[in-house]
C-alpha cells in the first residue's frame, strides 16, 4: 500500500515513552490547554525525545509523511519549534515532516503570540495555525485578520482548529473561505475538526460547504469519539478533500493512541458506519493519498516513477486492512527499507 499520511498530530505534546501519566484535565478545552501548561515545565524528557519516541512508532507504523502542530505562546515563545525542528532534521531519511505554527492560546487574547507565529515561520515552520477565533479571542475576524497577514506575507498556507461548534463554527468557517479567496489563497488553507459541519442543519452544510469548495478549502479530521463527525463522503462527494489525522497521541489532552493511522482509517471507518468494501477503502484513502496531496507530496502510489514510500501487510483487501490492521511486514521510505514487522531499522 502507499505509505500512510498522518495529517493532523501534535509531536510536541506526546507523552510516549514516558510512564503513565494518568489524564488530569477537566472535561472542557479551556481545562485542557491550563492543565497542559501547568504539567510541561515538569515533562522529564525533551520535546525532542518525546516527539522522536512518537516518531518511530509512526515510522514502523508504515507513516511516510506527516504534518504536525507546534505550540506557539510566550511561555514557551519558539522553543517547541527548534525542538521539532532539529527532530525533523534528525528523522529526514524516515519521514517527511510539515510544521504548523500553532497559537494553542490563541492569537489576540494572548499578546505577542501574532509577532511569535511570524517568527516561527522566519524559522523554518511551513504553515499558520489557528484555534477557534469565537471562543479564544472574542472575535471572528481579529485572529483571522492576523493569520491571514502573515501568511500572505510568508506566502505559506494556513491550517485552522475549527473546534467551535453551531453557528460559531460555521460563521469561522464561512470567514476562513472568504479570506482565502480574497487573499488569493485558493487550495493552501485547511480547517481542522469542523465540527460543526457534523452537526450543521441541511441548508447551513449547503451553504458553508459551497464555500469551502470555492475556495478550495480541505478538511482533516481524527473521527474524534465525543464530538460529531463531519460527513465525509458528502465533503469529498462535493469536491473538499477530506484527509486524517491522529490529532493527540498520549499526551495530556488525550490518553488514547499509538500513531497508527490505519487504526484511524478503522476508527473513522466505525464512526461514519462504513461497513462495504468500497467505503472502507474510502476510509484507507482519506488516511493516505488524500494527506498526500494536501501536503504537496506528488508521485505518491504505486506505479512507476512514484516515490516508493509504501508498506506491506499480509491481507486481501484494501477493506481487510483497515479491519485488521496486521502487522507492517515492511515499510519502505524513498525505496530504503526503514521497518521490518513493526520494529525500526535505524534511528
Ligand atoms: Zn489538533
Amino acid at each position: 500500500l502507499p505509505g500512510l499520511i498522518d495529517g493532523h498530530i501534535h509531536l510536541d505534546k506526546t507523552l510516549t515513552g514516558l510512564p503513565w501519566m494518568p489524564h488530569q484535565a477537566g472535561p472542557e478545552r479551556r481545562s485542557r490547554i491550563d492543565t497542559e501548561k501547568r504539567l510541561r515545565p515538569r515533562f522529564p524528557l525533551s520535546v525532542e525525545a518525546r516527539a522522536a519516541n512518537l516518531l518511530r512508532q509512526c515510522v514502523a507504523f508504515g507513516t511516510t509523511a506527516l504534518r504536525t502542530h507546534v505550540d506557539i505562546d510566550p511561555e514557551i515563545g519558539l522553543s517547541h519549534l527548534h525542538g521539532i525542528l532539529a527532530v525533523r532534521e534528525t528523522f529526514s531519511d524516515l519521514i517527511d515532516i510539515q510544521i504548523v505554527a500553532f497559537p494553542q492560546s490563541g492569537v489576540l487574547s494572548c499578546p505577542g503570540t501574532a509577532e511569535l507565529l511570524d517568527a516561527a515561520i522566519a524559522d523554518g515552520a511551513d504553515l499558520i495555525g489557528g484555534i477557534d477565533p469565537i471562543t479564544m479571542d472574542g472575535t471572528v475576524d481579529g485572529q483571522l485578520d492576523a493569520v491571514f497577514a502573515i501568511a500572505e506575507r510568508h506566502g505559506v498556507g494556513i491550517d485552522a482548529h475549527i473546534h467551535d461548534y453551531g453557528t460559531n463554527g460555521l460563521a469561522e468557517i464561512t470567514a476562513m473561505a472568504q479570506r482565502t479567496r480574497a487573499h488569493g489563497m485558493t487550495g493552501k488553507v485547511t480547517v481542522s475538526h469542523g465540527f460543526c459541519l457534523g452537526a450543521a442543519a441541511e441548508q447551513d452544510f449547503a451553504r458553508v460547504s459551497a464555500a469551502m469548495v470555492d475556495s478550495g478549502m480541505s478538511l482533516v479530521t481524527h473521527g474524534g469519539g465525543a464530538s460529531p463527525l463531519p460527513p465525509v463522503k458528502q465533503l469529498r462527494e462535493r469536491g473538499i478533500i477530506v484527509f486524517a489525522g491522529n490529532d493527540d497521541v498520549r499526551d495530556t489532552w488525550s490518553p488514547f493512541g499509538k500513531g497508527d493511522m490505519l487504526e484511524r482509517a478503522m476508527l473513522l471507518a466505525w464512526r461514519a458506519g462504513f461497513r462495504t468494501d468500497g467505503d472502507l477503502a474510502l476510509a484507507l484513502d482519506i488516511a493516505s493519498t488524500a494527506g498526500a496531496q494536501i501536503l504537496g507530496l506528488t508521485k505518491h502510489g504505486l506505479a512507476v516513477g512514484c516515490r516508493a514510500d509504501f508498506f506491506c501487510v499480509p491481507c486481501e483487501t484494501l477493506a481487510e486492512a483497515v479491519v485488521s490492521r496486521p502487522v507492517r511486514t515492511l515499510v519502505v521510505k524513498a525505496g530504503h527499507v526503514v521497518a521490518r514487522h513493526g520494529v525500526l531499522m535505524s534511528a
